[in-house]
């Protein structure tokens, strides 16, 4: 596979605040990537900066091997997508699409052929006459989607695309847009804070974290093998107990476990550690059981939707363990 887009070293401070520090992210071509991270971990930085709306304070940015550091947005090939739609009110569906092709100056003739042929892709047509206004948020934003892609970019930015729309429309326009951008084979880089539309719709993530690439990873690599404590606890829901709840000293300073990579029994059983039951939660297909170990409290998921008293004491056996020294993973535990 090719790398598409490349960061090298790209630095950007606003004053004393380090936004964004990559040492190297390579991004494949035809690939959905998502930067996923915590408010303020610099993923509309490293947006803003890939698709030239602001400049890096060192380092480069390198598009199919040349180097755009320097360049404007408009001298890029990348199209954007913003949370807000950004349609223009006062001109119609088509007149939105096209202004990117009458803005580069291509023939109406060309132009009508183009349009026609996005809107049926987005499965627009019956619009193509409306204002911004008469359509519905899910609607609007199909509208600036087909608005970035007609001119073909080498790069899709999507900034927080979903986030202004209602959970049904949100799940919807999701699974659309990864089909989209397989048929077309676009390179997708889409910034979200929602963790579950991050590991539905991406191929790759790409954790940031205090402006540094943690890691970069399919969903499933990223959740199975995470490389630090931060990834460990920011993706998914994570157990954590101190070392000495193990009787263990075994160059770690804690275990990680997901509620899913536990069991819990009535009965004692070797290996197991003991724990009070707080709370039941029921949720339908599973029930979250909720431990009180050595003044910890972890969760337990039971597919077999158990109930157990609060003040029961119980015995869970982990299977499935990260261990944690100084901020990493230093091994995963698999316990028999
Ligand atoms: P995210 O998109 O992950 O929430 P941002 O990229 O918006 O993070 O911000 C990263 C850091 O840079 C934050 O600490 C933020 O406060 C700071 N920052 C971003 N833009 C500016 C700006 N224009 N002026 C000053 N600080 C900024």
């Amino acid at each position: 596979m090719t790398e598409i887009l490349v960061l090298e070293n790209v630095v950007k401070k606003f004053g004393k605040i380090v936004a964004l520090n990559v040492d190297r992210l390579g991004i494949e071509e035809g690939t959905y990537n998502v930067i996923l991270g915590p408010s303020g971990a610099g993923k509309s930085t490293m947006l803003r900066i890939v698709a030239g709306l602001d400049y890096p304070d060192s380092g480069k940015i390198f598009l199919e091997g040349k180097d755009i550091t320097d360049k404007p947005p408009w001298e890029r090939d990348i199209g954007f997508v913003f949370q807000n739609y950004a349609l223009y009110p006062h001109i119609t569906v088509y007149d939105n699409i096209a202004m990117p092709l009458r803005v580069k100056g291509l023939k109406e003739e060309e132009i009508k052929q183009r349009v026609t042929e996005v809107l049926k892709i987005m499965s627009i047509e019956e619009h193509i006459n409306k204002y911004p206004r008469q359509l519905s948020g899910g609607q609007q934003q199909r509208v600036a989607l087909a608005r970035a892609i007609i001119k073909r970019p080498k790069l899709l930015l999507l900034d927080e695309p979903l986030s202004n729309l209602d959970a049904k429309v949100r799940i919807e326009l999701r699974s659309y847009l990864k089909s989209l951008q397989r048929q077309l084979n676009i390179t997708a880089l889409h910034v979200t804070h929602d963790q579950s539309e991050a590991m539905a719709i991406a191929d790759n993530l790409v954790i940031l974290h205090d402006g540094a690439v943690e890691q970069v990873g399919s969903p499933k690599e990223v959740y199975e093998n995470p490389k630090t404590t931060f990834v460990a606890t920011f993706i998914g829901m994570l157990n954590v107990l101190p070392a000495s709840a193990f009787k263990l000293t075994d160059g770690f300073d804690a275990l990680g476990f997901r509620p899913e990579n536990a069991e819990i029994s009535e009965n004692k059983v070797e290996g197991a550690i003991e724990g009070e039951v707080k709370y039941v939660e029921y949720q339908g297909d599973e029930t979250i059981i909720y431990v009180d170990v050595e003044n910890n409290s972890i969760r337990i998921r039971d597919r077999e939707n158990r109930f157990f008293e609060a003040g029961k004491k119980v015995y869970i056996k982990i299977k499935k363990a990260f261990a944690f020294k100084d901020g990493k993973v230093v091994k995963v535990v698999e316990l028999s």
